[in-house]
């Protein structure tokens, strides 16, 4: 199943409403590029990379030390969030976007396996934060702005600090063409 057939209409309009909302109280509009650590600080949010954290636990720390990993939460009060500083720009703003999807849908935190030492995620959940990630990187009404100044999806990725992969996804499931 896609992510649009999993999450129902209202849903994925909440997210529209919510992307809105935080780029309204930074006095932003829906065209307007919103970078990660923007809204990091309107958030409260800490973003840390492995290193900066001493006392990690042995084997949440193999997990960090690899590629298969984005970005996690780690304490919910204050908000750190700690990221793999091995990816791209593109992909490090999808990837804490993606983190403060799972904050402003006030998900629970994730508890790691102590068997496997690999976070237990709930699919819901990771399927709720992606979509709203993306709205948070490309409104809805900031990808109809791009299509009105016929602009290309590599330069509407630059103009929001995203990948292709993201405004291709975008397109999507929002049924905007560009
Ligand atoms: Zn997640």
């Amino acid at each position: 199943m896609t992510l649009t057939e999993k999450l129902t209409t209202e849903f994925r309009q909440r997210c529209e409403g919510i992307a809105t909302e935080q780029r309204g109280l930074l006095n932003l509009r829906a065209f307007n590029p919103l970078p990660a650590d923007v809204l990091a600080a309107q958030l409260n949010a800490k973003i840390l990379t492995p290193e900066q954290i001493p006392s990690l636990d042995p084997c949440v720390a193999v997990l960090l030390d690899s590629d298969q990993w984005s970005a996690g939460i780690i304490n919910q009060n204050p908000l750190w969030i700690v990221n793999n500083p091995r990816h791209t720009p593109a992909r490090r703003e999808s990837n804490l976007m993606h983190e403060f999807g799972h904050v402003l849908l006030k998900h629970k935190i994730v508890r790691f396996d102590p068997s496997t030492g690999l976070p237990l995620r709930r699919q819901s959940d990771e399927d709720e934060a992606t979509y709203l990630g993306g709205c948070l990187q490309i409104p809805r009404r900031g990808l109809l702005w791009a299509v009105q100044r016929q602009m290309t999806q590599t330069e509407t990725a630059v103009h929001f600090n995203a990948s292709e992969e993201m405004v291709r996804f975008r397109s999507n499931v929002t049924g905007v063409n560009i």
